[in-house]
């Protein structure tokens, strides 16, 4: 293939895998994610493609990446790999042309001019949402159907039910999912609505820039000028002061005003850290719903509703046995099923039980190897050489107290289970005691390099 430059079969190629694409995710995400992709260069059996900015690369990387990979190695077996780059220089060309087109915000750009400040701002802020994170894509089960309804009931309500709603859960258990849809729902109900989502980070991002800027006062009056704003994975506000201290005003302001607050984090209020008491608080005082681990019944679900979504038929003794074996969160469950199906398209062959596990053999034993806090309890009493009960016991002897510790920071690191849960499995301790060893062993570990070696051999034994 020559070098730096695309030529007509390329070009004819990527058409091809862009049509694919496009049937597959829709024409909403294409025209936001896919079409703004250029083809750069050819070199070597790598496609270099470029969008006009950081935030599209992320999210194409993060969403697109392995089925363009896939799209062209089937196109032409020489392409080895598509990377994608950043090109500023054809961002503002591309925002002024992109903006209009953007799927709803299009028909809300008409929405009258008494708002059009909030609905422009709406535009330049909002992270984009994500087509398949709708009410109708939700699967409904026990650990999740307090967190759907209450979702359902602010999208639906035309005053503010609770405020916040705050919605926690471990990893991949659909709390943007659910966010996404109260999104959707409200801007199709009501396009004159200023529903702005962003993630914390990019919230910390714009303030730290307003700050820098001396541009805090717009800052803030953008902000508060919104009807509903969700700030996804609130977690990463802790610990820093000044955002955090801004985050608290705004989140006054709006709440005084009326305004709906939805908010996701993985701990649960009380179990930020590094969060001031105040914002504790006041994150508690409206709805807090959690998402629970999956059940296998939920899981089942989702499977056959996923399944059903791409018009794959996955025989029930597949289904089964991946909801049996993948019980970490949502999202693995979807990545291993959708890895199955490429793989059955891939060679033409049957999905069966015998093609599942040679397909996630990795997968599969990750999952058996997931390590217990009773093991772990087990491992780490051994290694000190102290006896298993005084893992639970109320000895405060620093040589039970310190085992006791890194038992606490290893199940943290190791396992899925919140801070109370491990506080319970040690005698019924306090979730802020959990936290305090974590805290205090990640202090040892910096000024103790024996010490560290210790926790890091304890380590890879347990995931062994
Ligand atoms: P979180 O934000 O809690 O980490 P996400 O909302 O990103 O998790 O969910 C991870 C993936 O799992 C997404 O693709 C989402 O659509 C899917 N998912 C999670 N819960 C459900 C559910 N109940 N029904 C259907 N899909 C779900
Ligand atoms: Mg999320």
């Amino acid at each position: 293939m020559n070098k730096g430059s695309v030529d007509k079969g390329i070009e004819l190629q990527w058409a091809n895998v862009l049509e694919s694409l496009r049937g597959e995710v829709g024409e909403d995400a294409y025209k936001s994610w896919l079409k703004p992709m250029v083809v750069r260069e050819v070199n070597d059996g790598q496609i270099n493609i470029t969008v006009p900015t950081r935030f599209m690369r992320d999210w194409v990387v993060a969403h697109y990446l392995d089925k363009l990979n896939q799209l062209w190695a089937h196109e032409n077996p020489d392409i080895k790999a598509v990377n994608v780059f950043v090109q500023p220089d054809q961002a503002a060309k591309l925002t002024s042309e992109n903006a209009g087109k953007a799927t709803i915000e299009a028909a809300q750009s008409q929405a009258g001019a008494a708002k059009n400040n909030g609905l422009d701002y709406q535009k330049e802020i909002s992270a984009p949402l994500d087509p398949r994170f709708a009410f109708d894509q939700f699967v409904v089960g026990k650990p999740n159907e307090f967190a759907y309804a209450a979702a359902r009931r602010v999208a639906e309500a035309s005053t503010v039910p609770f405020n916040p709603l705050f919605l926690y859960g471990g990893v991949g258990l659909g709390k943007t999912h659910l966010m996404h849809a109260i999104a959707w729902h409200i801007r199709q109900r009501d396009p004159s609505r200023t529903v702005i989502y962003l993630s914390a980070e990019k919230f910390m991002y714009r303030f730290i820039r307003a700050l820098r800027e001396h541009n805090t006062v717009d800052f803030k009056d953008q902000f508060r000028s919104v009807d509903v704003l969700m700030i996804d994975d609130v977690q990463f506000i802790s610990g820093k002061d000044s955002t955090q201290e801004e985050f608290f005003h705004t989140f006054n302001a709006l709440v005084d005003q009326g305004r709906q607050i939805v908010i996701s984090s993985d701990k649960s209020p009380s179990e930020l850290e590094g969060v001031e008491e105040r914002l504790k608080s006041r994150l508690n005082c409206g709805l807090v719903a959690d998402i629970h681990a999956t059940t296998y019944e939920l899981r089942l679900g989702i499977l056959q509703a996923k399944a059903e979504q791409v018009g794959v038929q996955v025989s029930p003794k597949v289904m089964e046995f991946l909801a049996h074996k993948i019980t970490a969160n949502v999202r693995e469950l979807e990545g291993a099923l959708n890895r199955v199906i490429a793989h059955a398209q891939l060679v033409g062959r049957q999905i069966t039980l015998e093609t599942t596990q040679e397909v996630l053999h990795d997968l599969l034993r990750a999952n058996d190897r997931r390590v217990t806090i009773e093991e772990i309890q087990k491992r780490v009493a051994a290694h000190f050489n102290i006896r298993i009960s005084d893992m639970h016991s109320a000895r405060r002897a620093r040589s039970v107290a310190r085992p006791r510790q890194v038992a606490m920071y290893l199940a943290k690191q190791l396992t899925s289970r919140s801070l109370p849960e491990i506080g319970r499995k040690f005698g019924g301790r306090d979730h802020t005691t959990v936290m305090h060893a974590v805290r205090k062993v990640d202090e040892l570990k910096e000024h103790d390099s024996t010490f560290a070696e210790d926790v890091e051999l304890l380590r890879r034994m347990l995931e062994g």
